[in-house]
């Protein structure tokens, strides 16, 4: 039996949050105590999703060992299957955290996070982290073949899949070109991939879960605007069923979302739509007459 033939699909989660711990090692050991600590309550039932609505209720968190300092406040949304919501802000500001609340890396306190009226405490991890994908910043690769890194979450799955979901991260005309194709072995001793090619690498992965709430945290940050663009319309089809949270800070990647949050010291000073946002004037807007000149932004504004 192959580490593919494992039930690993919560583990693919873990996995990627300890390659992405490890990078500052003293975060590895906190976030693998805080996974032990994290269990099904007694009598946790499996998550039976009906729609698919994500709610945040009044959600407060602080880190453990942090002396009670909160690092999220007060933080309160909700979307619906087929919205897209992003979530944008200075670094440090809780935007990751915010990500890693929704597979219950850590639980929250005072508040709550729902999906589809179930308090994500009271149902089971493994349904849990089933029907929650993230796609992290740092993807983390097994040493074996890109069908078996697309499909590990699901080892059953069809070839035709596979490359469907290849094709909306826009990495299969990639693999094709390559001698051995979807069979080629990449990770530390095979071919190695550039740092965009592994993040759309993991979209595909994340896609093959059908997870949904799928994550995006900073995901296509090593991936060029043009592929992004790309990226964004393919994964149209996909989202069309469940609810997509980009969390980055490049605002391209979050401008088309239905909603926007604006989070700034753990807490959401801003919320609205790209247009919204930008008629207030506050903190988006000045981030935004940061980072795009006008004519960045024209052509994807007309096309929103
Ligand atoms: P962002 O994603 O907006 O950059 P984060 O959610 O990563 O922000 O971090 C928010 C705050 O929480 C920061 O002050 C950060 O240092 C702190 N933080 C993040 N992860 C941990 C952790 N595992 N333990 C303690 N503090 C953490």
């Amino acid at each position: 039996m192959t580490i593919l033939q494992m039930p690993v699909r919560q583990l693919g989660l873990m996995v990627n949050s300890f390659a992405r711990a490890s990078t500052c090692g003293t975060r590895l050991f906190e976030l693998l105590d805080t996974e032990l600590d994290i269990k099904d309550a007694p009598g946790a039932r499996d998550l039976v999703v009906t729609g698919g609505v994500l709610r945040f209720e009044d959600v407060g968190f602080h880190y453990p060992g942090s002396g009670g300092r909160p690092t999220l406040s007060g933080i309160s949304f909700e979307a619906w299957p087929g919205q897209t919501i992003g979530i944008v802000g200075p670094p440090g500001s809780g935007k990751s955290t915010i990500a890693h609340l929704i597979p219950r890396f850590y639980d929250v306190s005072p508040g709550a996070i729902t999906i589809d009226g179930q308090d994500i405490r009271e149902v089971t991890l493994q349904s849990l982290r089933k029907a929650v994908g993230v796609v992290q910043q740092d993807a983390f690769l097994f040493t074996t073949s890109i069908e078996n890194n697309i499909a590990y979450g699901n080892p059953w799955a069809r070839e035709t899949r596979i490359e469907r979901a290849a094709e909306s991260a826009q990495l299969h005309n990639y693999i094709i070109g390559l001698p051995s194709g979807y069979t080629t072995i990449v990770g530390e001793r095979g071919a190695s991939l550039s740092g965009g090619q592994r993040q759309r690498l993991t979209i595909a992965r994340s896609l093959m879960l059908r997870p949904s709430v799928l994550v995006f945290d900073d995901s296509t940050a090593a991936i060029d605007a043009g592929t992004e663009q790309r990226i964004r319309a393919a994964m149209k089809r996909f989202a069309k069923d469940r609810v997509t949270l980009i969390i980055s800070h490049r605002l391209s990647s979050l401008m088309h979302a239905d909603q926007i949050l604006f989070v700034e010291g753990g807490r959401i000073v801003e919320r609205g739509t790209h247009q919204e946002l930008l008629t207030l004037g506050g903190r988006y807007r000045a981030l935004h007459d940061l980072q795009l000149r006008p004519d960045d932004d024209r052509p994807a504004l007309g096309a929103a």
